[in-house]
């Protein structure tokens, strides 16, 4: 078996294991080569002895937005006040939104003058940063604004007031999990995280998704994933309820699922197929190796928001590049 292995702290040996998610499903139908990239190329390339073609995917990997950064500040912020809830530590809105928005300026700061070789999964930098521009005060002001709308509403929900009020139907053990526990939940190895789950008053499980977002089609197939993955993972009789909610941050608006036998059973099929795909696509059944050539370029207008356009040569060289400013930038 064509083995990619590196020592981690522990010595434990990582591998670059083929796992199954949505995003790498949409990503691979999206554009091959950029699934390449993003999860073969970019492969050790934290290491300066990997290969420079490695090392420079990887950091592109790192290139971010605002919106992103935001989304993730929000998540670990909105994880912290769970837990503040589970100690009885004092919760104040006002503080945590101040919380969030200094992180967010710190952020900015430190991507401004961060090069692109630091970058690393835990320490990003803006994609507009790295192409010379800068967020002007009255961006900043927004995003800063878009922070605290999103915190307030988020303390408005009831179901947020109710858990916060009395945290002993929360599951914490699926609340936002850190680490990269790879499981078979959905038939295949996978790495699924839940925002929060809890027991509902009617005893509906229900599994919480907060979105910065707006309401989207995708949603409702991501749902059927939690769904999929919730019931096997708590060992859920096929009676037992299970309802995904989407909270809307911006707007404050709340979306619900449910889910029949049939709908979960067509999405394992779904899930099955595209790890195949994977497979197929892979060296190794079980590791994700392979040539670059082997993926197939989709240069398209999708390519101006690819983090990896700057070293992709089918789309340097076509003519929508050299009728655009991006190679100088
Ligand atoms: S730049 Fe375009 S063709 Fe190249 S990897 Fe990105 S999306 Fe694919």
């Amino acid at each position: 078996m064509l083995m990619l292995q590196q020592k981690n702290m522990s010595q434990e040996p990582l591998q670059n294991l083929i796992v199954w998610s949505g995003n790498r499903a949409k990503l691979l139908s999206r554009c091959q080569r950029q699934y390449y990239h993003q999860n073969i190329g970019s492969w050790l390339g934290w290491d300066s002895s990997s290969s420079p073609e490695s090392q420079c995917a990887y950091r592109l990997k790192q290139l971010s937005t605002p919106e992103l950064e935001i989304g993730n500040l929000l998540h670990q912020q909105i994880a912290i006040i769970f837990e503040k809830s589970r100690t009885g530590s004092p919760i104040h809105p006002s503080v945590e939104i101040s919380i969030a928005r200094a992180q967010f300026r710190d952020f900015v700061d430190h991507s401004r003058h961060r090069c692109l070789e630091e970058l690393t999964a835990k320490r990003h930098k803006l994609l507009l940063h790295e192409q010379g521009k800068n967020l002007s005060a009255d961006d900043m002001i927004e995003y800063e604004a878009g922070i605290a709308t999103m915190l307030e509403n988020f303390f408005q929900f009831p179901d947020v007031q109710r858990l916060l009020a009395d945290p002993a139907s929360v599951l914490f053990e699926h609340l936002d999990p850190t680490g990269f526990q790879i499981g078979r939940e959905l038939g295949v190895p996978s790495r699924p995280k839940t925002d929060a789950v809890f027991i509902d008053d009617d005893n509906t499980v229900v599994v919480c998704d907060w979105k910065c977002g707006n309401p989207s089609s995708d949603h409702r197939v991501q749902g059927l994933v939690y769904a999929l993955y919730i019931s096997r993972k708590m060992n859920l009789p096929p009676t037992q309820p299970v309802e995904i909610r989407f909270y809307y941050l911006s707007s404050g608006k709340v979306e619900a699922y449910r889910y029949t036998a049939e709908e979960q059973e067509e999405m394992q099929w779904q899930i099955s197929e595209d790890f195949g795909e994977f497979q197929r696509l892979s060296d190794d059944p079980i590791v994700n190796v392979g040539p670059e050539t082997r993926f197939k370029p989709t240069v398209g207008k999708a390519c101006f928001y690819c983090n990896f356009r700057l070293m992709c040569e089918p789309f340097l060289q076509s003519p929508l590049a050299r009728s655009s400013e991006v190679t100088s930038a």
